[in-house]
C-alpha cells in the first residue's frame, strides 16, 4: 500500500532556510524519504546533510526523531532551527522529568516538527515511538553504529530495534564516512539492507589544501595565524599534551587559543565548545573529538599539527572549515615521526591490517606530487580528470631534480657520524657549521664536513625529509632521533642507484615579501561586510546567541555584494528566510542604507579628486603622495571611474597573462566578492592592485 503524496519542498527551503535551490543530491534524497523509503546518505562534512531530514520533517505530519550522539550540541542544533522559525526540541538525560513530560505532550499535540534524542534516551520515549506520531527517524553521524567506522559509540548499537517496532516509518541514516564496509555495517545493523544509497560528491572546492613539512611547526603556525588573526580556526593534535602545549604557546604569542581534549571535565569541554561557537574564542587546539556536530559555519582554517590516522578522519576534520562555502584553508604538517607514532598506536589492535593500510594511504597523500584533491576524491570513489587549482601542488607544481649527488652527500655524512646524529647536527656538519656542539664532538674532523655549504639549512631539511620518505634513511626514536641508513641507502652510495628529489618551496620567503603588502591591504577591516559583522555581533551579544545564528558570514557577504535595500531584495539573499527577515531584516536594511548613503557622498568627491590628478598625467605614486592614500585605494578609484566610463587606460597596470590568470581564478573560486580570496589563491604573489585592475577589465569585457 504505497500512496504517493506530492509535497512542495521548495517553498520551505526558501521560507525557513532562505536558500534558493537544493544542492545535488539533496532533492532526490528528500523525495526518497517522502516516498517513505529507507535512505542512506553519504555526504562530506559541510555538504548539507541536515536539510535532507529537516525539509521532510517540515512537510510531513508528525515529528521526525533525530538521533544524535552528542547531548552537548543538541541545544545548539535546536536553537538553530528555532532561529529559522521551526518548532524543534531535544530530549535527553540532562532534563528533569517534568521537562521531559512537557516534550512528550508537545509531540502528542503535534506541536513539534523535530525532536533530537540521544540514543540512550530513546527507550524512554516508548509512549510516542509509534507510527501515529513519528513521521521519520533520522540517524545522524550514523557511522557511530559501526565498529568499522572510526568513531564507534556503544549507544548506537541498540538502534536496530527501530525498524522492527516502526516498520513503516522511513529511516534516514547520514554519515560522512564513505568506506564500503562501514556503509554495509550501518545498513545491516539498522535492519535496512535495502535502503537507497545516495553518495554526494565529496568535493569541497572552497577549502584550499596544503601539506607542509612538519618542522618548526609552532613558528609556521604563529606566522600563519598572525595574518589571519580575526578568523576562527582549529589546530588538531594527536595527544592531549600537545593540545595544551600548542594552546599555551599560542597564548604566549598573544593569540586567543584554548585546549580541548577528552581529559577535561564535561563542563570544561562544554565551555570551550560554547566559547568557540559564540566567537568568544578564536582558536581551539584539540584532539579529534572536537568539532563533531558543531555547526559553526565560519571556521576559516583547520591545521593538522600531526598527521591524522586516515583519510576519512582528515577529510572530516578539514570539512569543519568553510561550511559557509567561503574560501578556507586546510594545512597539514607532515612529519616522519608522526607516521612512526601512528603505526605504534595501531600495532596489536584488532583490525591492525586495515588500519595500517589506511595510514599508508594517508602517508601517500601527504607525500603526493600530483593534485591532492584528485587523490582525496579518488579515495572516496570519485574520479576527476582536471587538476583542482586550489591545492599546494597545483599552485606550485614540484620541480623534479636529479638528487643523487645530494643524497650521496647526506648519506655518506650519516655514515661518517656513525649514524648517531639527529637531523639538525647532520645538517650542521654538511654545511660546515662551527658551533660549540660540533666542535665539542669533534665533528669538524669528519671528512664530509662542509661539503653541503652551497645548500641552505632549510633546503637540506626538506631534502633529508624527502630522503626519509623515500626510505633512504630512518629515524631511530630510541636513540635521540639519530638518522640511520637503510639497505636502499647502500644502493645509492655504492651501486649507482639514482635518487629523484623535488626542489623545496620557499614558503617563508614568499611570506616575508608579503607581510608589508598585507598591512596595506584595502580589504582589511573596512567595508560594509565588517560593518554588518559588528552589527551582528552586538545583536548576538544582546540576545545571548552565537553570531552565526543571526546570519552566517556567507549571508553577510551576499548583503555586501547585492546591497539589499527592500524587504523583497533582502529575502533574495541566500540565508534570509521569512523568520530571519521578520526578526532582523529591517535592522540590517536600515544599516545598509545608512552606510551606503554616508559612503556615497564621501566617495563621489574622493573619486573625482583622484581622477583630476590622473587626468593631469600624474603617476600612481604621485597621486598616492598628493592624496595621502595607499596605492590599492587609488587603483580602486581608477577601477570605479573606468567602469563609470571615464577614459582611463587600465591595461598599462596589468599584463595580459595576469588578466587571464585572474579570469581562471574567478571561475575556480566561484567569483568571490573579496579580493583576499584571489590574493590567497595566488599565494600572495599577485598584488591587490593588480587583482583589482584585472577584475575590473574582466568585468567590463563581460559587460
Ligand atoms: P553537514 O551536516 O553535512 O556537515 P550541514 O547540514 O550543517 O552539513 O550544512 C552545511 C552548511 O550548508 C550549513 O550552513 C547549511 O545551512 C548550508 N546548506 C545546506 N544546504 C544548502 C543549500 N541547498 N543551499 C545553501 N546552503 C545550504
Ligand atoms: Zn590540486
Amino acid at each position: 500500500m504505497n500512496t504517493t503524496v506530492s509535497y512542495d519542498i521548495h517553498s520551505p527551503l526558501k521560507q525557513y532556510f532562505g536558500y534558493d535551490s537544493f544542492r545535488d543530491p539533496q532533492e532526490s534524497i528528500i523525495q526518497n524519504v517522502l516516498d517513505k523509503k529507507d535512505t542512506l546518505v553519504i555526504m562530506p562534512t559541510g555538504g548539507g546533510k541536515s536539510i535532507c531530514f529537516q525539509i521532510p520533517a517540515m512537510v510531513m505530519d508528525g515529528v521526525t526523531i533525530v538521533i544524535s550522539p552528542l547531548i552537548a550540541l543538541m541545544k545548539d542544533q535546536v536553537d538553530g532551527l528555532r532561529a529559522n522559525g521551526i518548532e524543534a526540541n531535544y530530549y535527553n538525560s540532562s532534563q528533569e522529568t517534568s521537562e521531559q513530560e512537557k516534550i512528550i505532550t508537545q509531540v502528542v499535540s503535534r506541536e513539534l516538527k523535530l525532536l533530537y534524542v540521544a540514543p540512550e534516551s530513546l527507550a524512554y520515549l516508548s509512549n510516542i515511538l509509534s507510527e501515529t506520531y513519528v513521521s521519520c527517524i533520522a540517524i545522524d553521524e550514523a557511522h557511530c553504529i559501526s565498529s568499522w567506522g572510526h568513531d564507534f559509540r556503544p549507544g548506537y548499537q541498540q538502534l536496530g530495534f527501530i525498524k522492527k517496532s516502526l516498520p513503516n516509518t522511513p529511516i534516514i541514516a547520514l554519515t560522512a564516512t564513505a568506506d564500503k564496509a562501514t556503509r554495509k555495517d550501518i545498513l545491516d545493523q539498522l535492519n535496512i539492507p535495502l535502503a537507497h544509497q545516495f553518495v554526494a560528491s565529496f568535493d569541497r572546492p572552497n577549502i584550499s589544501l596544503e601539506v607542509r613539512p612538519g618542522l618548526d611547526r609552532m613558528h609556521q603556525i604563529t606566522r600563519f595565524i598572525s595574518t589571519n588573526k580575526e578568523e576562527s580556526g582549529i589546530v588538531y593534535c594527536l595527544s592531549r599534551k600537545a593540545t595544551e602545549q600548542v594552546a599555551k604557546r599560542l597564548k604566549t604569542a598573544g593569540f586567543d587559543a584554548v585546549a580541548y581534549h577528552a581529559g577535561l571535565s564535561f563542563e570544561e569541554r562544554t565551555s570551550v565548545q560554547e566559547g568557540f561557537v559564540y566567537d568568544r574564542t578564536k582558536i581551539v587546539c584539540a584532539t579529534v573529538a572536537f568539532g563533531m556536530g558543531i555547526d559553526k559555519s565560519n571556521v576559516r582554517w583547520v591545521i593538522h599539527y600531526n598527521m591524522p590516522k586516515n583519510i576519512e578522519g582528515y577529510y572530516q576534520e578539514i570539512g569543519r572549515a568553510g561550511r559557509d562555502g567561503l574560501p578556507s584553508k586546510a594545512i597539514l604538517f607532515h612529519s616522519y615521526a608522526d607516521v612512526i607514532q601512528l603505526r605504534k598506536f595501531v600495532e596489536g589492535t584488532s583490525n591492525e591490517e586495515v588500519q595500517i593500510a589506511k595510514l599508508e594511504r594517508m602517508k601517500q597523500f601527504s607525500e603526493a606530487t600530483s593534485c591532492r584533491r584528485k587523490i582525496l576524491l579518488s579515495y572516496f570513489g570519485e574520479s576527476r580528470l582536471e587538476n583542482c587549482g586550489n591545492c599546494d601542488v597545483c599552485k606550485n607544481p614540484p620541480k623534479f631534480i636529479d638528487g643523487t649527488v645530494l643524497a650521496q652527500k647526506a648519506l655518506s655524512t650519516m655514515a661518517r657520524v656513525h649514524q648517531k646524529e639527529a637531523i639538525g647536527t647532520l645538517i650542521d656538519v654538511l654545511r660546515g657549521a662551527n658551533n660549540s656542539h660540533i666542535l665539542e664532538k669533534g665533528l669538524n674532523q669528519v671528512k664530509t664536513f662542509g661539503i653541503g655549504k652551497d645548500v641552505s639549512w632549510a633546503h637540506w631539511q626538506q631534502y633529508i625529509i624527502q630522503m626519509m620518505n623515500q626510505g633512504l634513511a630512518e629515524l631511530a626514536f630510541h636513540k635521540n632521533n639519530a638518522l640511520e641508513l637503510t639497505p636502499i641507502a647502500e644502493q645509492v652510495l655504492f651501486k649507482g642507484r639514482k635518487v629523484e628529489l623535488t626542489l623545496p618551496i620557499d614558503k617563508e620567503q614568499n611570506k616575508k615579501k608579503t607581510v608589508l603588502k598585507r598591512t596595506a591591504s584595502p580589504e582589511k577591516k573596512s567595508g560594509l561586510f565588517e560593518h554588518l559583522r559588528s552589527i551582528r555581533s552586538s545583536i548576538a551579544k544582546e540576545q545571548g546567541v552565537p553570531a552565526y545564528l543571526v546570519f552566517s558570514d556567507a549571508t553577510l557577504k551576499e548583503m555586501e555584494k547585492y546591497i539589499p535595500r527592500t524587504e523583497s531584495e533582502m529575502l533574495q539573499i541566500s540565508g534570509v528566510g521569512t523568520r530571519k527577515m521578520e526578526v532582523y531584516g529591517d535592522q540590517f536594511i536600515a544599516e545598509i542604507i545608512q552606510y551606503i548613503n554616508q559612503n556615497k557622498a564621501a566617495k563621489k568627491d574622493t573619486f573625482m579628486e583622484t581622477y583630476k590628478l590622473y587626468a593631469q598625467g600624474l603617476s600612481i605614486d604621485e597621486i598616492c603622495e598628493k592624496r595621502n592614500l595607499k596605492s590599492p585605494t587609488v587603483f580602486s578609484h581608477l577601477s570605479k571611474l573606468y567602469l563609470d566610463g571615464k577614459s582611463i587606460n587600465l591595461n598599462q597596470f596589468v599584463a595580459n597573462d595576469e588578466i587571464i590568470q585572474v579570469k581562471n581564478a574567478k571561475n575556480i573560486l566561484g567569483n568571490p566578492p573579496q579580493l583576499k580570496a584571489y590574493f590567497e589563491y595566488f599565494d600572495e604573489e599577485l598584488s591587490y592592485s593588480k587583482i583589482r585592475v584585472a577584475l575590473t577589465i574582466i568585468e567590463k569585457q563581460e559587460g
